[in-house]
């Protein structure tokens, strides 16, 4: 089904659909089209198109944003195909007080990027938390690192980053679809079945005209012929596959279970941190959002991870504390009775470890000094698992890849999305400079701009959260302790900090 974007004010005035292409409507279609109108300029889906884009994530749609904006792209067809329903996130309406589980952090260079394709102004600022500062300890040994906007030379004001709700950043960029690029149209809920390149297909050596596009089937029945068709299809990617790119990678042993907390009052005031804890079974993250509220991110083995996210409220949040404020030993003590007692601890024993939590976390972990926890939002509990996946190449002929079809990360230093973004930043000016100079949005030499720049930044990425994964990984006393120097020594480091977070910035 496509649905030409329309800026809010034609939806207001009316302007309806052409109903001829669309009189097969399912009930919930048609309650879509009163949110967005289809406009009778749609191009038939036999016609050209010049970019199809699958995947209507974020990083997609975020491409869109920044190709609909553009004065040189903004002119071109470009589709963008969804099996979701996206009208879901449109009609996203968040409720006071309460938060969605899935939580980005935000780095500099994509707020800048976000800011520029004016999807920005749609963010609901009122959810979003910035930092300042950010604490990262190790629970074996006692090494820590403190970062601070001071340690890159900002002003205390300048946030190292913005926490918010993935829907809150996926709906803005819904909305400046609507808004301001008419000439994107999209196909939602549309899953692509399959593609095909006739030329491919056929063997030919000497592809006839648009021959060598690619043709995207759609669950619709219909088929888009593309003169460029770009994969931000996810980790699974569909279009990688038909691509024959190869991915290299590996899942890592490892769930994340992600909640929303809340904090003690008495802790709340210090809601421009960011709380990172080592343990010897993954990290443990705390993400600032507004008022008392955090949202959690804790890697762990998968089969421990599937037990604590069926565990009670009250029992998950005193294993929580344990993990952000024991010494292992009493983190795996409190773990143990929370399985022989299935969840029940015996008051007394409760009441111990909440104050030696307290204690500890009053008077902070070797000058850290993290959240008390109160309690987790009830059903925010989910877990992920995690995988490292990069392409062996981002683009072919009239192909590219960007986002997690291209690369897929350890969420440890929250960079999966924001080199998606990189990925876009890098993509738009390419296509820009195709059409400025009169070459094929599709040529594969001049989508090899694109893969030079991304490629080597991208996987040095990779491999620097997978080493870091692995390093903290593990309770084994030599690396432990090296482990602790070497934070310490980066901790005292002025020059190697400020490299290190603005690394982890850009
Ligand atoms: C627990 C956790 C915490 C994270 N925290 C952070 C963080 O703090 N900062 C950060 O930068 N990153 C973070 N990430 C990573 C980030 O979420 C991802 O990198 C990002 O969402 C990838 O976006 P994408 O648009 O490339 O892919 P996706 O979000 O996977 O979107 C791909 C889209 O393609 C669609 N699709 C797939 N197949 C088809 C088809 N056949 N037809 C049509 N559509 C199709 C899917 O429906 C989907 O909507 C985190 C990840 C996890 C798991």
């Amino acid at each position: 089904m496509a649905h030409r974007l329309l800026r809010p004010s034609a939806l207001r005035s009316g302007r309806h659909a052409s109903r001829g292409q669309h009189n097969a409507h399912s009930q919930t279609s048609l309650l879509h089209s009163v949110v967005r109108a289809y406009s009778t300029a749609v191009p038939a889906a036999s016609e050209p198109w010049d970019v199809v884009i699958v995947g209507g994530g974020i990083v997609g749609a975020a491409l869109a944003c920044g190709l609909g904006a553009s004065p040189l792209t903004r002119n071109k067809r470009i589709a963008l195909v969804e099996s979701s329903d996206l009208s879901k996130v449109q009609a996203w309406a968040p409720v006071p007080q309460s938060y969605s589980s899935r939580t980005v952090s935000i780095t500099p260079g994509s707020y800048q990027l976000l800011k520029q394709y004016g999807v920005w102004d749609h963010i609901e600022l009122s959810r979003t938390q910035t930092y300042t500062n950010m604490a990262v300890w190790d629970a074996v040994g006692q090494g820590q690192v403190h970062f601070g906007t001071q340690d890159l030379g900002l002003s205390q004001e300048q946030p190292m980053a913005w926490i918010m709700e993935n829907l809150n950043l996926h709906r803005a960029a819904l909305r400046t679809l609507a808004d301001a690029c008419p000439g994107v149209t999209l196909f939602d809920p549309t899953k692509v079945e399959s593609i095909q390149r006739p030329a491919l297909d056929l063997a030919q050596t000497e592809p006839g005209p648009m021959m060598d596009w690619p043709r995207v089937k759609l669950s619709t029945g219909q088929t888009l012929m593309t003169r460029l068709l770009i994969g931000a299809d996810g980790a699974r990617s569909p279009v990688r596959q038909f691509a024959k790119i190869d991915a290299a990678g590996w899942s890592y042993p490892q769930h994340g279970i992600v909640g929303i907390l809340k904090a003690t009052a008495q802790t709340a005031p210090q809601s421009d941190w960011v709380w990172q804890r080592f343990l010897p079974t993954g990290p443990v993250a705390l993400l600032p959002l507004p008022g008392e509220h955090m949202a959690l991110v804790w890697s762990m083995d998968s089969r421990f991870a599937a037990y604590l996210k069926q565990l009670p409220d009250e029992a998950f949040t005193i294993a929580l504390n344990a993990a952000i404020h024991l010494p292992v030993e009493h983190l795996e003590f409190v773990l143990q009775q929370l399985q022989a007692t299935n969840g029940q601890l015996d008051p007394v024993l409760l009441d111990d470890l909440m104050h030696r939590a307290k204690l500890i976390g009053a008077s902070g972990s070797g000058g850290i000094s993290p959240p008390l926890i109160a309690g987790v939002e009830p059903q925010s509990r989910a877990s992920f698992p995690f995988r490292l996946q990069h392409a062996d190449r981002y683009v072919d002929q009239r192909l590219v890849l960007i986002g997690d079809a291209a690369h897929t990360i350890h969420p440890l230093a929250g960079q999966g999305l924001n080199l998606g973004l990189a990925d876009v930043a890098s993509l738009v000016p390419t296509l820009e400079q195709a059409v400025a100079t009169g070459q094929d949005l599709g040529d594969y030499n001049g989508l090899l701009g694109y893969a030079s720049a991304r490629y080597a930044p991208n996987l040095a990425m990779l491999g620097s959260v997978d080493k870091l994964q692995k390093l903290f990984s593990t309770g084994w006393g030599p690396v432990a302790t090296v482990r602790s120097l070497g934070l310490n020594i980066v901790n005292h480091i002025p020059r190697l900090k400020r490299e290190l977070v603005k690394t982890a910035m850009l």
